[in-house]
């Protein structure tokens, strides 16, 4: 029998003042007398202690809490945060929260063909990226999101989405045809290009800012193989990884941004920088992804990438672009430890690799991640989305063995000077400096416009929130 959910939440001096749940929000709540609390406290990066956990099945229970968590926030005298989760793979961390309310939708996991001429398909916002790619491969397809399969449709598809393919493909949020979000006064809207423009423009780059989204309807192009004397492998997709070795990051790092500015789209290159403490120098290991299986055009492109620095080890392999994505369907039990910064760089440039050199000074620093930009993400107009950075060439992300922003910001700061845009959904820094630098200028006016209209007492204020 499924015990009352309210006797616990006024059992708690710190939590007697909030209203009683219906009986609904009751049939999916779980709590910490509950045996499944321990496997659903968390996220990937943390470790949470929530009151309570609405675990939605439907649009109506999201709606639903969503009322009461507005209702919580009137009436307690404290403070009570209130998270949204979909993958859990949010590195902001805020998915989960300590004595507050967490909207868990990863149930809401289903993923539908709509019309299989346009591909387009629905994928409700707790399905997780590997199991789309999976669903997608079957019919051709591919929506290029992470590089990573657990991780969720919701956070993702609501910030950007850079995914392996991205210079072939763009972003993740390109391909968002229509949205249904609910919003914090717990109405369920249609969002597309017609209906709602601007809760649709917000969602495509926004995060949470002003809602909840449940559905998305995306157009997922086809990725179909050229080499018809072979036989045909799904989704084709070469694959060129190369290891360096250098002690001239500047110089590499500015080889690879020329090497890259003068390629097409169907190349998407992204290198993750380590040191050699022993040696001091670094190890740069890059894995060049061709959209397809056109040997003769990609194989002059990654002979010229062995000319970029010191080759001590290069493969190259035709694969399926689904085995690419690891898809595990871990248990969150907070088993990543370390945490990125993130910045948008105009052009990779010698200064940047000298940026870069510089941080590993610290060995608090594990890696730095490089992404190419460019190709069909700059053809997008900047405020056709609420994505800003369209004319950077480069995504820069470090990533630190600790987990005090303080700390890494100031090991950070070399790089920070040379960002001129930001990836909201990449970093563990929620500040309002990071928020500007994400959605700027324009940008930002226009989220901050959207984001008072339809949540006007900031119910959505975890993770990157705009003010
Ligand atoms: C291992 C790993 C690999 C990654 N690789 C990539 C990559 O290749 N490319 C890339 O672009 N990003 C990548 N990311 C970053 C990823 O896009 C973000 O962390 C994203 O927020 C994860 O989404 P989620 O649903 O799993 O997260 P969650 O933790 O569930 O949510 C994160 C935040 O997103 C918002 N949110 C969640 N669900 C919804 C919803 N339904 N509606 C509105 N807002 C919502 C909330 O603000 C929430 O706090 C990676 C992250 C990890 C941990």
């Amino acid at each position: 029998m499924k015990k009352d959910v309210n006797e616990n939440l006024t059992s708690d001096c710190s939590t007697n003042d909030w209203p009683k749940i219906s009986e609904n929000l009751s049939e999916i709540a779980v709590d910490s007398s509950d045996i499944e609390y321990k496997n659903v406290r968390s996220n990937y990066m943390r470790v949470g202690s929530p009151k309570i956990i609405l675990m939605a099945k439907t649009v109506s229970d999201v709606r639903e809490a969503v009322l009461y968590a507005k209702n919580v926030r009137e009436t307690s005298k404290t403070y009570v945060p209130f998270s949204i989760r979909s993958g859990g793979h949010g590195m902001t961390t805020d998915s989960v929260n300590d004595g507050g309310i967490i909207l868990d939708v990863s149930q809401m996991n289903e993923i539908r063909m709509v019309d299989d001429k346009k591909g387009l398909v629905s994928v409700q916002a707790g399905a997780v990226w590997g199991d789309v790619s999976a669903f997608l491969s079957k019919y051709d397809r591919v929506i290029s999101s992470g590089d990573f399969g657990d991780t969720g449709v919701g956070g993702l598809a609501t910030a950007g989405g850079l995914g392996l393919l991205v210079r072939q493909n763009g972003l993740t949020i390109d391909h968002i045809k229509e949205a249904t979000v609910v919003t914090a006064d717990g109405r369920v809207h249609l969002a597309n290009n017609q209906k709602n423009k601007e809760l649709f423009w917000a969602i495509r780059g926004g995060i949470s800012n002003v809602g909840i989204v449940t559905e998305f309807i995306f157009e997922a192009p086809k990725l179909l193989g050229e080499n018809t004397e072979t036989q045909q492998m799904p989704l084709p997709v070469y694959l060129q990884t190369v290891r360096y070795e250098s002690n001239k990051l500047g110089e590499f790092v500015k080889n690879w941004g020329d090497w890259i500015r003068k390629l097409p789209n169907e190349l998407t290159s992204i290198a993750i920088i380590s040191k050699n403490y022993e040696k001091n120098d670094f190890y740069v290991d890059v894995m060049n992804l061709w959209a397809g299986d056109n040997e003769k055009k990609a194989d002059p492109i990654f002979k010229n990438a062995l000319n970029l620095a010191t080759v001590i080890q290069s493969e190259t392999n035709l694969l399926c672009y689904t085995s690419l994505i690891p898809t595990p369907h871990e248990k969150h039990q907070a088993q990543e430890s370390n945490r990125p910064l993130n910045v948008l760089v105009d052009q990779p440039t010698e200064t940047l690799g000298d940026a870069i050199t510089k941080v590993f000074d610290d060995k608090k620093v594990v890696a730095v991640e490089l992404r190419s930009l460019g190709g069909a993400v700059s053809t997008v107009p900047v405020m056709e989305t609420s994505w800003s950075g369209r004319k950077k060439e480069a995504f820069v992300a470090v990533w630190f063995d600790t987990k005090n922003v303080q700390i890494a910001h100031k090991i950070f700061e070399p790089i920070r000077k040379l960002g001129t845009g930001a990836y909201g959904a990449y970093s563990f820094d929620t500040s309002q400096d990071f928020a500007n630098l994400t959605w700027p200028e324009e940008t930002g006016q226009a989220l901050k416009k959207i984001k008072k209209k339809y949540d006007p007492t900031e119910l959505f204020d975890q993770g990157l929130t705009i003010i």
